[in-house]
Protein backbone atom coordinates (compact mmCIF):
# COMPACT_ATOMS: atom_id res chain seq x y z
CA UNK A 1 0.00 0.00 0.00
CA UNK A 2 1.38 3.74 -0.22
CA UNK A 3 1.07 6.55 2.12
CA UNK A 4 -2.25 7.72 0.20
CA UNK A 5 -4.50 4.89 0.50
CA UNK A 6 -6.22 4.48 3.99
CA UNK A 7 -4.82 1.39 5.87
CA UNK A 8 -7.59 -0.96 6.87
CA UNK A 9 -9.00 -2.01 10.64
CA UNK A 10 -6.39 -4.71 10.30
CA UNK A 11 -3.71 -1.97 9.77
CA UNK A 12 -1.84 1.04 11.28
CA UNK A 13 0.59 2.94 9.40
CA UNK A 14 3.38 4.75 11.69
CA UNK A 15 5.06 8.25 10.54
CA UNK A 16 8.79 8.66 8.81
CA UNK A 17 10.46 9.21 12.25
CA UNK A 18 8.63 6.67 14.10
CA UNK A 19 8.84 4.09 11.31
CA UNK A 20 12.87 4.65 11.73
CA UNK A 21 12.45 4.01 15.34
CA UNK A 22 10.73 0.71 14.04
CA UNK A 23 13.06 -0.19 11.81
CA UNK A 24 16.19 -0.04 14.24
CA UNK A 25 14.17 -2.56 16.65
CA UNK A 26 11.96 -0.12 18.78
CA UNK A 27 8.84 -1.84 19.71
CA UNK A 28 7.15 1.15 21.85
CA UNK A 29 5.22 3.97 20.14
CA UNK A 30 2.30 6.22 21.38
CA UNK A 31 -0.70 7.78 19.92
CA UNK A 32 0.96 10.50 17.79
CA UNK A 33 3.40 8.45 16.04
CA UNK A 34 0.28 6.90 14.15
CA UNK A 35 -0.69 8.86 11.20
CA UNK A 36 -3.67 6.05 9.59
CA UNK A 37 -5.92 3.53 11.05
CA UNK A 38 -6.72 3.63 14.83
CA UNK A 39 -5.28 2.74 17.76
CA UNK A 40 -8.85 1.97 18.72
CA UNK A 41 -10.30 -0.77 20.11
CA UNK A 42 -7.13 -2.56 21.45
CA UNK A 43 -6.54 -5.74 19.00
CA UNK A 44 -3.57 -7.50 17.02
CA UNK A 45 -2.58 -4.95 14.08
CA UNK A 46 -0.29 -5.11 10.94
CA UNK A 47 1.91 -2.37 11.23
CA UNK A 48 3.38 -0.53 7.97
CA UNK A 49 6.09 2.03 8.37
CA UNK A 50 5.41 5.69 6.20
CA UNK A 51 5.95 4.16 2.60
CA UNK A 52 3.47 1.03 3.68
CA UNK A 53 5.99 -1.79 3.65
CA UNK A 54 5.32 -4.23 6.70
CA UNK A 55 6.66 -3.82 10.54
CA UNK A 56 5.28 -6.83 11.36
CA UNK A 57 2.76 -7.44 13.60
CA UNK A 58 2.04 -4.98 16.51
CA UNK A 59 -0.72 -4.51 19.56
CA UNK A 60 -2.47 -1.89 19.72
CA UNK A 61 -4.06 -0.30 22.97
CA UNK A 62 -5.87 2.91 24.36
CA UNK A 63 -3.52 3.03 27.47
CA UNK A 64 -0.28 5.16 27.15
CA UNK A 65 1.80 2.65 25.09
CA UNK A 66 -0.58 3.26 22.09
CA UNK A 67 1.12 0.43 20.24
CA UNK A 68 3.76 -2.34 20.48
CA UNK A 69 4.96 -4.08 17.98
CA UNK A 70 5.68 -8.01 18.62
CA UNK A 71 8.06 -8.70 15.40
CA UNK A 72 7.98 -10.21 12.03
CA UNK A 73 5.05 -12.17 10.94
CA UNK A 74 4.86 -14.50 7.35
CA UNK A 75 2.38 -13.16 4.85
CA UNK A 76 0.60 -9.83 5.10
CA UNK A 77 -2.88 -9.07 7.02
CA UNK A 78 -3.01 -10.49 10.76
CA UNK A 79 -3.76 -14.37 12.11
CA UNK A 80 -6.42 -14.83 14.13
CA UNK A 81 -5.60 -14.53 18.21
CA UNK A 82 -5.15 -18.55 18.45
CA UNK A 83 -2.45 -18.95 15.79
CA UNK A 84 -0.75 -16.14 17.10
CA UNK A 85 -0.33 -16.41 20.50
CA UNK A 86 0.17 -20.27 20.06
CA UNK A 87 2.96 -19.78 17.42
CA UNK A 88 4.87 -17.40 20.02
CA UNK A 89 4.30 -19.27 22.90
CA UNK A 90 5.56 -22.59 21.12
CA UNK A 91 8.31 -21.01 20.02
CA UNK A 92 9.25 -19.19 23.68
CA UNK A 93 8.81 -22.86 25.52
CA UNK A 94 10.92 -24.16 22.75
CA UNK A 95 13.61 -22.22 23.56
CA UNK A 96 13.27 -22.83 27.32
CA UNK A 97 13.32 -26.80 26.40
CA UNK A 98 15.90 -28.24 28.74
CA UNK A 99 14.29 -26.57 31.64
CA UNK A 100 11.33 -28.23 31.66
CA UNK A 101 12.06 -30.42 34.69
CA UNK A 102 9.08 -31.67 37.20
CA UNK A 103 10.98 -28.98 39.65
CA UNK A 104 12.37 -26.59 37.48
CA UNK A 105 11.04 -23.11 38.22
CA UNK A 106 12.04 -20.96 34.75
CA UNK A 107 10.45 -17.75 32.93
CA UNK A 108 8.99 -19.60 29.67
CA UNK A 109 7.89 -15.94 28.79
CA UNK A 110 9.49 -13.14 28.93
CA UNK A 111 7.09 -9.87 27.18
CA UNK A 112 8.87 -8.29 24.34
CA UNK A 113 11.88 -10.22 24.06
CA UNK A 114 9.80 -13.33 23.51
CA UNK A 115 7.80 -11.34 20.27
CA UNK A 116 4.68 -11.16 23.11
CA UNK A 117 4.52 -7.89 24.55
CA UNK A 118 2.97 -6.74 27.92
CA UNK A 119 3.11 -10.94 28.90
CA UNK A 120 4.81 -12.77 31.07
CA UNK A 121 5.05 -16.72 31.71
CA UNK A 122 6.66 -18.48 34.69
CA UNK A 123 6.86 -21.87 35.10
CA UNK A 124 7.03 -23.13 38.99
CA UNK A 125 6.72 -27.44 38.59
CA UNK A 126 3.01 -28.43 37.65
CA UNK A 127 1.88 -24.88 38.20
CA UNK A 128 1.81 -21.34 35.86
CA UNK A 129 1.84 -17.73 36.46
CA UNK A 130 0.91 -15.26 34.45
CA UNK A 131 1.42 -11.51 33.83
CA UNK A 132 -0.50 -9.67 31.47
CA UNK A 133 0.14 -5.89 30.98
CA UNK A 134 -1.76 -5.09 27.96
CA UNK A 135 -5.15 -5.06 26.38
CA UNK A 136 -4.72 -7.43 24.26
CA UNK A 137 -2.92 -10.06 26.47
CA UNK A 138 -5.78 -9.65 28.53
CA UNK A 139 -8.12 -9.66 25.90
CA UNK A 140 -6.72 -13.23 24.39
CA UNK A 141 -6.26 -14.98 28.06
CA UNK A 142 -9.05 -17.94 26.44
CA UNK A 143 -6.39 -18.60 23.76
CA UNK A 144 -3.49 -18.39 26.07
CA UNK A 145 -4.38 -20.06 29.02
CA UNK A 146 -5.97 -23.12 27.89
CA UNK A 147 -2.75 -23.75 25.48
CA UNK A 148 -0.24 -23.16 28.13
CA UNK A 149 -1.95 -25.66 30.67
CA UNK A 150 -2.39 -28.46 28.02
CA UNK A 151 1.00 -27.86 26.70
CA UNK A 152 3.08 -28.25 30.15
CA UNK A 153 0.64 -30.41 31.65
CA UNK A 154 0.09 -27.67 34.60
CA UNK A 155 -2.21 -28.12 37.53
CA UNK A 156 -2.96 -24.74 37.98
CA UNK A 157 -2.31 -21.44 36.65
CA UNK A 158 -2.44 -18.25 38.62
CA UNK A 159 -2.39 -14.51 37.40
CA UNK A 160 -0.03 -12.31 39.27
CA UNK A 161 -1.24 -9.37 38.27
CA UNK A 162 -0.74 -7.35 41.31
CA UNK A 163 1.41 -4.66 39.79
CA UNK A 164 1.05 -0.95 38.22
CA UNK A 165 1.25 -1.17 35.00
CA UNK A 166 -1.65 -2.43 34.50
CA UNK A 167 -3.35 1.10 35.74
CA UNK A 168 -2.04 2.48 32.67
CA UNK A 169 -4.29 -0.16 30.57
CA UNK A 170 -7.26 0.47 32.51
CA UNK A 171 -6.87 -3.08 33.94
CA UNK A 172 -7.52 -3.59 37.18
CA UNK A 173 -4.53 -4.99 39.62
CA UNK A 174 -6.00 -8.56 40.56
CA UNK A 175 -4.05 -11.66 42.02
CA UNK A 176 -6.53 -14.85 41.05
CA UNK A 177 -6.94 -18.65 39.57
CA UNK A 178 -7.21 -19.26 35.61
CA UNK A 179 -7.18 -22.57 35.86
CA UNK A 180 -6.92 -25.80 37.71
CA UNK A 181 -7.04 -26.03 41.09
CA UNK A 182 -5.81 -23.43 43.63
CA UNK A 183 -1.84 -24.32 45.37
CA UNK A 184 -1.35 -21.81 47.88
CA UNK A 185 2.32 -22.43 47.84
CA UNK A 186 5.02 -25.09 45.76
CA UNK A 187 8.92 -25.68 45.30
CA UNK A 188 11.25 -25.54 42.54
CA UNK A 189 14.74 -27.23 42.82
CA UNK A 190 17.73 -25.25 41.01
CA UNK A 191 21.61 -25.79 41.66
CA UNK A 192 20.43 -29.21 43.85
CA UNK A 193 18.72 -26.66 46.27
CA UNK A 194 14.86 -26.72 47.20
CA UNK A 195 13.03 -23.12 47.59
CA UNK A 196 9.64 -22.17 48.27
CA UNK A 197 7.67 -20.55 45.89
CA UNK A 198 4.40 -19.02 47.30
CA UNK A 199 2.33 -18.17 44.53
CA UNK A 200 -0.65 -16.04 45.72
CA UNK A 201 1.51 -14.05 48.48
CA UNK A 202 5.24 -14.28 47.16
CA UNK A 203 7.30 -11.05 45.48
CA UNK A 204 6.91 -11.18 41.99
CA UNK A 205 5.43 -14.29 40.54
CA UNK A 206 6.31 -16.05 43.75
CA UNK A 207 10.25 -16.21 43.10
CA UNK A 208 13.05 -13.99 41.92
CA UNK A 209 13.93 -15.98 38.87
CA UNK A 210 15.86 -13.79 37.18
CA UNK A 211 19.06 -14.02 39.79
CA UNK A 212 19.50 -17.56 38.80
CA UNK A 213 23.11 -16.76 37.80
CA UNK A 214 23.89 -14.73 40.58
CA UNK A 215 22.89 -18.19 42.95
CA UNK A 216 24.81 -20.08 41.28
CA UNK A 217 27.70 -17.62 41.56
CA UNK A 218 27.23 -17.75 45.37
CA UNK A 219 27.31 -21.51 46.10
CA UNK A 220 30.34 -21.93 44.06
CA UNK A 221 32.05 -19.22 46.12
CA UNK A 222 30.80 -20.12 49.19
CA UNK A 223 33.24 -22.91 50.46
CA UNK A 224 34.39 -21.97 53.82
CA UNK A 225 33.09 -18.49 53.88
CA UNK A 226 31.31 -16.23 56.35
CA UNK A 227 28.31 -15.02 54.36
CA UNK A 228 26.20 -12.11 55.12
CA UNK A 229 23.03 -12.06 52.94
CA UNK A 230 21.00 -8.25 53.05
CA UNK A 231 17.73 -7.71 51.95
CA UNK A 232 18.18 -11.58 51.57
CA UNK A 233 13.98 -12.26 51.58
CA UNK A 234 13.40 -15.85 51.51
CA UNK A 235 17.30 -16.16 51.82
CA UNK A 236 17.28 -18.17 48.55
CA UNK A 237 21.55 -17.18 48.60
CA UNK A 238 21.99 -18.02 51.60
CA UNK A 239 21.08 -21.42 51.22
CA UNK A 240 23.31 -21.66 47.86
CA UNK A 241 25.79 -20.40 50.05
CA UNK A 242 25.44 -22.74 52.75
CA UNK A 243 24.90 -25.70 50.10
CA UNK A 244 28.53 -24.52 48.62
CA UNK A 245 30.00 -25.21 51.73
CA UNK A 246 29.61 -21.71 53.57
CA UNK A 247 30.74 -21.71 57.29
CA UNK A 248 27.66 -19.21 58.21
CA UNK A 249 25.05 -17.37 56.62
CA UNK A 250 23.67 -14.45 58.60
CA UNK A 251 20.63 -13.24 56.27
CA UNK A 252 18.73 -10.38 57.22
CA UNK A 253 15.11 -8.78 55.78
CA UNK A 254 12.40 -6.40 57.63
CA UNK A 255 9.68 -9.16 56.64
CA UNK A 256 8.92 -11.64 59.63
CA UNK A 257 7.45 -13.97 57.33
CA UNK A 258 9.85 -14.06 54.58
CA UNK A 259 12.85 -14.97 57.18
CA UNK A 260 10.27 -17.72 58.46
CA UNK A 261 10.17 -19.18 54.96
CA UNK A 262 14.36 -18.60 54.98
CA UNK A 263 14.65 -20.89 58.65
CA UNK A 264 12.07 -23.29 57.30
CA UNK A 265 13.47 -23.98 53.57
CA UNK A 266 17.21 -23.83 55.20
CA UNK A 267 16.44 -26.89 57.80
CA UNK A 268 14.48 -28.53 54.69
CA UNK A 269 17.18 -28.54 52.91
CA UNK A 270 19.41 -30.30 55.92
CA UNK A 271 21.21 -27.19 56.02
CA UNK A 272 23.05 -25.56 58.76
CA UNK A 273 24.70 -22.41 59.75
CA UNK A 274 21.63 -20.37 58.80
CA UNK A 275 21.07 -17.26 61.62
CA UNK A 276 18.16 -14.97 60.31
CA UNK A 277 17.84 -10.96 61.77
CA UNK A 278 14.54 -8.72 60.99
CA UNK A 279 16.29 -5.61 60.63
CA UNK A 280 16.37 -2.58 58.79
CA UNK A 281 19.41 -3.06 56.71
CA UNK A 282 20.84 0.42 56.89
CA UNK A 283 20.55 0.13 60.71
CA UNK A 284 21.86 -3.56 60.82
CA UNK A 285 24.52 -2.27 58.75
CA UNK A 286 25.49 0.38 61.24
CA UNK A 287 25.67 -1.81 64.08
CA UNK A 288 27.33 -4.31 62.31
CA UNK A 289 30.71 -1.27 62.03
CA UNK A 290 30.53 -0.50 65.45
CA UNK A 291 31.05 -4.05 66.24
CA UNK A 292 33.54 -4.58 63.85
CA UNK A 293 32.68 -7.17 61.96
CA UNK A 294 33.54 -9.02 58.89
CA UNK A 295 32.21 -10.66 56.38
CA UNK A 296 33.94 -12.76 53.41
CA UNK A 297 31.33 -13.27 51.01
CA UNK A 298 28.34 -10.44 50.97
CA UNK A 299 25.38 -10.35 49.12
CA UNK A 300 23.58 -6.92 48.63
CA UNK A 301 20.24 -7.34 46.49
CA UNK A 302 18.25 -4.20 47.73
CA UNK A 303 14.60 -3.30 46.12
CA UNK A 304 14.25 -1.29 43.40
CA UNK A 305 15.34 2.20 44.61
CA UNK A 306 14.26 3.68 41.57
CA UNK A 307 10.71 2.88 40.16
CA UNK A 308 11.16 5.85 37.81
CA UNK A 309 13.48 8.26 36.24
CA UNK A 310 12.60 11.22 38.94
CA UNK A 311 13.57 9.23 42.03
CA UNK A 312 17.14 7.90 40.19
CA UNK A 313 19.25 10.76 42.28
CA UNK A 314 17.78 9.19 45.71
CA UNK A 315 18.33 6.20 44.74
CA UNK A 316 21.73 6.75 43.58
CA UNK A 317 22.37 7.80 47.22
CA UNK A 318 21.12 5.05 48.73
CA UNK A 319 23.31 2.62 46.21
CA UNK A 320 26.22 4.55 46.88
CA UNK A 321 26.08 4.39 50.76
CA UNK A 322 24.96 0.74 51.17
CA UNK A 323 27.77 -0.46 48.60
CA UNK A 324 30.37 1.68 51.07
CA UNK A 325 28.89 0.25 54.02
CA UNK A 326 29.46 -3.05 52.70
CA UNK A 327 32.54 -2.54 51.56
CA UNK A 328 33.34 -1.70 54.38
CA UNK A 329 32.62 -5.17 56.31
CA UNK A 330 34.79 -6.82 53.72
CA UNK A 331 37.28 -9.27 55.05
CA UNK A 332 40.69 -9.46 53.23
CA UNK A 333 40.07 -10.73 49.43
CA UNK A 334 36.63 -11.00 50.55
CA UNK A 335 34.01 -10.40 48.05
CA UNK A 336 30.99 -8.18 47.28
CA UNK A 337 27.76 -9.42 45.18
CA UNK A 338 26.17 -6.18 44.75
CA UNK A 339 22.69 -5.99 42.62
CA UNK A 340 20.19 -3.39 41.16
CA UNK A 341 17.43 -4.29 39.53
CA UNK A 342 16.15 -0.87 38.77
CA UNK A 343 15.22 -0.34 34.93
CA UNK A 344 16.91 2.96 35.14
CA UNK A 345 20.08 2.26 36.55
CA UNK A 346 22.54 1.80 33.26
CA UNK A 347 25.64 -0.28 33.97
CA UNK A 348 27.80 2.43 33.32
CA UNK A 349 26.27 4.06 35.97
CA UNK A 350 26.36 1.50 38.75
CA UNK A 351 29.31 0.71 38.20
CA UNK A 352 30.44 4.07 38.98
CA UNK A 353 28.23 4.51 42.05
CA UNK A 354 30.40 1.29 43.11
CA UNK A 355 33.62 3.43 42.11
CA UNK A 356 32.52 6.00 44.21
CA UNK A 357 31.58 3.95 46.86
CA UNK A 358 35.24 2.27 47.34
CA UNK A 359 36.95 5.62 47.00
CA UNK A 360 39.09 6.18 49.60
CA UNK A 361 38.60 2.80 51.48
CA UNK A 362 42.26 1.43 52.39
CA UNK A 363 42.14 -1.13 50.24
CA UNK A 364 41.90 -1.97 46.65
CA UNK A 365 38.23 -3.33 44.92
CA UNK A 366 38.58 -5.48 41.85
CA UNK A 367 35.89 -5.90 39.40
CA UNK A 368 35.74 -9.85 38.74
CA UNK A 369 32.56 -10.34 36.86
CA UNK A 370 29.40 -8.95 35.36
CA UNK A 371 26.17 -10.41 35.59
CA UNK A 372 22.42 -10.56 35.04
CA UNK A 373 19.45 -11.93 34.70
CA UNK A 374 19.45 -15.49 33.32
CA UNK A 375 19.28 -16.68 29.51
CA UNK A 376 15.17 -17.21 30.30
CA UNK A 377 15.27 -13.62 30.58
CA UNK A 378 17.04 -12.78 27.30
CA UNK A 379 17.85 -9.26 26.73
CA UNK A 380 16.45 -7.51 23.47
CA UNK A 381 19.21 -5.50 22.56
CA UNK A 382 17.02 -3.41 20.78
CA UNK A 383 15.10 -3.12 23.93
CA UNK A 384 17.36 -1.67 26.82
CA UNK A 385 14.37 -1.77 29.21
CA UNK A 386 14.16 -6.32 29.50
CA UNK A 387 18.06 -5.44 30.87
CA UNK A 388 16.91 -4.26 33.98
CA UNK A 389 19.44 -6.52 36.89
CA UNK A 390 22.74 -5.37 36.79
CA UNK A 391 24.85 -7.72 39.49
CA UNK A 392 28.86 -6.80 39.94
CA UNK A 393 31.12 -9.28 41.54
CA UNK A 394 33.61 -6.92 43.39
CA UNK A 395 36.41 -8.12 45.35
CA UNK A 396 38.67 -6.68 48.27
CA UNK A 397 42.35 -7.02 47.03
CA UNK A 398 43.94 -7.27 50.32
N1 LIG B 1 17.64 -11.28 47.64
C1 LIG B 1 16.28 -11.74 47.52
C2 LIG B 1 15.37 -10.72 46.88
C3 LIG B 1 15.35 -9.38 47.57
S1 LIG B 1 13.86 -8.53 47.39
C4 LIG B 1 16.26 -13.06 46.73
O1 LIG B 1 17.24 -13.38 46.13
O2 LIG B 1 15.24 -13.75 46.74
C5 LIG B 1 14.06 -7.22 48.46
C6 LIG B 1 13.84 -7.55 49.93
O3 LIG B 1 14.25 -6.41 50.66
C7 LIG B 1 12.42 -7.84 50.36
O4 LIG B 1 12.39 -9.10 50.98
C8 LIG B 1 12.07 -6.74 51.37
O5 LIG B 1 11.34 -7.24 52.50
C9 LIG B 1 13.43 -6.31 51.82
N2 LIG B 1 13.61 -4.92 52.28
C10 LIG B 1 13.26 -3.77 51.64
N3 LIG B 1 13.73 -2.70 52.31
C11 LIG B 1 14.39 -3.17 53.40
C12 LIG B 1 15.12 -2.58 54.46
N4 LIG B 1 15.28 -1.25 54.52
N5 LIG B 1 15.70 -3.38 55.38
C13 LIG B 1 15.54 -4.71 55.32
N6 LIG B 1 14.89 -5.34 54.32
C14 LIG B 1 14.31 -4.59 53.38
Amino acid sequence: MSTETTPSAAEVQLSAKASGFARRGQPWFYDDDVVAGSVTPARLVRVLDEGGRDLGLGFTSTGRLALRLCGPWPGAGVPDRESFFHARLAAAIERRASWLGPEDGVRLVYGESDGLPGLVLDRYGSVLVLQSTCAVVEQSLDAIVPFVAERLGAESVVARNDVAARKHEGLPEEVRLLHGRRIEQTSIVEHGVRHTVRLFAGHKTGFYLDQRPARELVQQLAKGRRVLDLFCYQGAFSRNALRGGAVAAVAVDQSADALQIARDDAAANGLQGLTTHEANVFDFLRAQREGNVQHDLIVLDPPAFAKSRRELEGAERGYRDLNRQALRLLAPHGFLLTCTCSHHMTLLRFEELVRQAAAGLPFRVLLQKRLGAGPDHPVWISHPESEYLKVLLVQRQD
